[in-house]
């Protein structure tokens, strides 16, 4: 048996669907376990350049079954039209398996979502509009539909019924839009919904098998860990948690199966949407290290909104790291670097007259000044290096400092988008 979570340390966007459709290749499963079609991952393989977002990114591999837990929000359109999109790109028909107890993306997710960030306006929260928030909170507030559902109308009518209770209040008071019927909303999505009926499984009981027949699962993180509603930079953080503790909850398997935890950074930061990020940089510094990063520039795989960036942030990674629980580090992106003569690393936050290496509560990130200190640039190209060897000395003591401060051993090294552009290095 062998569980391996893959996860994020920072704010997302940390190249985590690189790694895991490189370890795909050697895995019977991969699971989504939380988030829905409101992030998304690069993926660069034989079959070209692909933005997975709700897909899990072992679709690439006839052999490796896909499974989208309990845990996720699924929008049945962005299912069915990612789908088709691999299916017109040449990608050999996918093993994909939906849990009965997923919940739907109601249409009314969407609407609110987007009524809510347009009336808060200058205070938006920078939502990527997928109706993530509000789906959430009707499953918190148990006004939710399940998957399975879809084969008992009357059920999901009542709970539909449920949610326009309230919902249509405020659209028709709050917002001064049309109210929405649960009669057509019923009919809507059992049309919608043929799409995925092929797809549906007790994938609790598959996932249980796979692990009593000692398969190797992949669990795949969206975002990062500085967005967990907990942990991360409230009120800034996704809706449901993206850390690879959540990962029992969202895929349904016992916390103790998961034995490795791969957490992914970037040898920079990068953040997109709101919320406090110490190290970020201003143009034209930022321009420079956007334009250079990930494989056409830092720009969100969702949205296109350019991210912004700041130099690597140890205070935040070393956090991130711990609450996910890292076993070890992979640190993508270490080629884009290459450009400086001297690198700025942040290693502590001024807040006020103090100083920390902890990462604080989101009311003093607000204030928070980075400390930074440089090492040493390399000025080369290292996308073609292949072992950690060969990379130049600087980068390799680049690295080497990076898993000091962090405290985890970095075992994989990004040197480009590419899914052969990638350094494993041994466990010191
Ligand atoms: P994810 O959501 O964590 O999978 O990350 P994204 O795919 O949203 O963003 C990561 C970006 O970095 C994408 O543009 C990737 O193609 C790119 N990327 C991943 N690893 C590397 C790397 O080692 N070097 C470079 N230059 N780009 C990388």
């Amino acid at each position: 048996m062998s569980v391996t979570a893959i996860v994020g340390a920072n704010w997302g966007d940390e190249g985590k669907g690189k790694m895991v459709d490189i370890m795909a290749a050697e895995a019977d499963m991969v699971v989504r376990f939380q988030g829905g079609s409101n992030a998304g991952h690069t993926i660069i393989n034989d079959y070209g350049k692909f933005a997975l977002h709700l897909l899990p990114a072992g679709v690439f591999y006839p052999h490796t079954v896909n499974m989208l837990g309990p845990g996720v929000a699924l929008n049945v359109h962005a299912f069915t039209k990612e789908l088709d999109i691999l299916k017109e790109r040449g990608v050999p028909t996918p093993d994909i398996r939906i849990s009965d107890r997923a919940q739907l993306v109601m249409p009314y997710h969407l609407l609110l979502d987007e009524y809510e960030e347009n009336r808060r306006g200058a205070q938006a929260f920078g939502s990527t509009r997928q109706g993530i928030a509000p789906f959430y909170a009707d499953k918190y507030s148990k006004v939710g539909v399940q998957v399975a559902d879809l084969k008992y109308p009357d059920r999901m009518k009542r709970q539909i019924e449920g949610a326009l209770a309230t919902k249509n209040v405020l659209f028709e008071h709050l917002y001064h839009q049309p109210s929405l019927s649960a009669d057509t909303l019923v009919d809507e999505m059992l049309e919608a919904a043929q799409g995925i009926l092929p797809f549906v499984d007790d994938t609790v009981t598959l996932i249980h098998d796979a692990l009593s027949d000692g398969k190797h699962i992949l669990l795949e993180g969206q975002l990062g860990a500085l967005r967990d509603p907990d942990h991360g930079i409230y009120p800034y953080p996704t809706s449901s948690s993206p850390l690879a503790g959540f990962a029992s909850v969202g895929a349904g398997i016992p916390p103790s199966a998961i034995q490795q935890v791969l957490t992914v950074t970037k040898a920079y930061s990068s953040c997109v949407g709101t919320g406090p990020f110490v190290t970020e940089l201003q143009d034209p510094e930022a321009q420079e290290l956007r334009n250079r990063g990930g494989d056409a520039g830092e720009y969100g795989a969702t949205t296109g909104r350019p991210r912004r960036v700041g130099w690597f942030d140890v205070v935040a990674t070393r956090y991130g790291c711990r609450i996910q629980g890292a076993t070890e580090v992979v640190l993508t992106n270490l080629d884009v670097l290459g450009y400086l003569d001297t690198i700025p690393v942040c290693v502590a936050y001024e807040t006020g007259s103090e100083r920390t290496e902890s990462f604080p509560p989101p009311a003093q990130l607000d204030q928070a000044k980075p400390v930074l200190t440089s090492l040493p640039g390399w000025r080369q190209d290292v996308a073609e290096v292949r072992t950690f060897q060969d990379l130049p000395a600087q980068a390799q003591q680049y690295v080497l400092q990076l898993e000091e401060w962090i405290g985890i051993p970095i075992t994989w090294i990004g040197v480009g988008p590419r899914r052969d552009q990638i350094i494993q290095r041994e466990k010191a």
